[in-house]
């Protein structure tokens, strides 16, 4: 049985500012301040998603990735805001220069979070909560805005623990209680387990980390696939992912897994645009373009195929992707097919510079 060493553990923080778009706005116009705001696409648009929404917006059910007319029915007194990316990512560089004064070791997931390794930290401070809480004064100070952190031996778990106290909060799973911690944690909260899986799960009683914890590694792998390994070993608290500081962002997407296979063009048309959307919002947040378009389809028996098409010029835009994707599809065989899942990404996005420190979102584990 495998356990965590006693000793060399490192000391691993994710940083996540709180609603940082909405926050930016409330900061920067004293009017939104302590109301319910909406960054994001506008409610009267077609297509309009939630960015972020405020805490006094989230009261009220407002989240993210949510369409802004959903938005608006759940809140009505919601005051709508357009997205200000270029300021969102001169923050971000902000916060990037303070987390540079602990550490080099800093793995960006997303404009408004990052892992940090401060094992050896620059000042030699030699405690992880203490770097945590100088960086989260340091934000405040300087940028009047907060962020929470998660200290712990691993980025999952700190990944974890970063949501526990939010807002403005900070928590630390030390080596000792990491294992009590992963044995209550609900299986939807494991990383990479979607809906599907968290059905499939239930459906075998296991709900929490502690259910995982009593299959081996086998019967894990069995029913789960490679990320069965994962799980075992990350329900006895072992992670040993490094913190990557120069990954580059080599293709950005989305993907979905349908509870019930799909048989008809006009379905998958549906679900293509959603994906779409979802992918058009993400390169938005990272202000990213790519030449080339990549139409996924698995299909219920399990066998997959990619289709693509490039552009002269970058495109990005909600449009192109699902009538790309579309065109890619109606030139597949659709007869008798039987779809489980559908996926849009971008890639080739020329040159990013080797000092952008932008988008390094992981989007798949495995
Ligand atoms: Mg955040």
């Amino acid at each position: 049985m495998m356990s965590v060493p006693a000793t060399n553990h490192r000391k691993i923080i994710h940083i996540d500012m709180d609603a940082f778009y909405a926050s930016v706005e409330q900061r920067d116009d004293p009017e939104l301040r302590g109301k319910p705001i909406v960054v994001g696409g506008l409610p009267e648009g077609r297509g309009g998603v939630v960015a972020t929404a405020s805490y006094e917006a989230r009261k009220f059910g407002v989240r993210s990735a949510m369409p802004s007319k959903k938005a608006q029915q759940l809140c009505p007194q919601a005051i709508f805001v357009r997205p200000r990316f270029a300021v969102y990512k001169d923050v971000s560089r902000h916060i990037r220069e303070i987390f540079s004064r602990y550490t080099d070791l800093i793995e960006p997931l997303s404009l408004d979070e990052a892992f940090l390794d401060v094992t050896e930290d620059k000042l030699g401070i030699g405690s992880a909560i203490e770097v945590a809480t100088q960086i989260k004064q340091a934000i405040f100070d300087e940028l009047q805005l907060t962020a929470s952190a998660g200290v712990s031996v691993n980025k999952f778990v700190a990944k974890i623990a970063s949501d526990i106290n939010k807002p403005n909060g900070l928590k630390f799973i030390g080596p000792s209680s990491i294992e009590a911690f992963m044995e209550q944690l609900p299986v939807e909260k494991f990383f990479g387990v979607g809906k599907v899986t968290a059905q499939k799960m239930k459906s075998m009683s296991l709900h929490t980390g502690a259910d995982l914890k009593r299959l081996e590694e086998d019967e894990l792998v069995k029913h789960f696939g490679k990320s069965g390994r994962f799980y075992y070993r990350i329900v006895r608290g072992i992670d040993e992912r490094p913190v990557q500081p120069h990954r580059e962002t080599k293709s950005m997407g989305a993907e979905d897994t349908f509870a019930h296979d799909l048989t008809t063009f006009d379905e998958m048309s549906v679900e293509l645009d959603k994906i779409a959307q979802t992918v058009a919002t993400r390169l938005e947040r990272y202000a990213l373009k790519g030449r080339t378009i990549t139409l996924k389809v698995k299909y219920s028996n399990f066998k997959q195929i990619t289709r693509n098409q490039s552009f002269s010029a970058p495109v990005g835009g909600v449009g192109i992707l699902a009538q790309t994707a579309k065109q890619l599809l109606s030139a597949t065989n659709l007869d008798e097919v039987r779809v489980r899942l559908l996926g849009i990404s971008v890639s080739n996005f020329g040159e990013l510079s080797p000092k952008n420190n932008g988008p390094t979102e992981q989007l798949k584990l495995f």
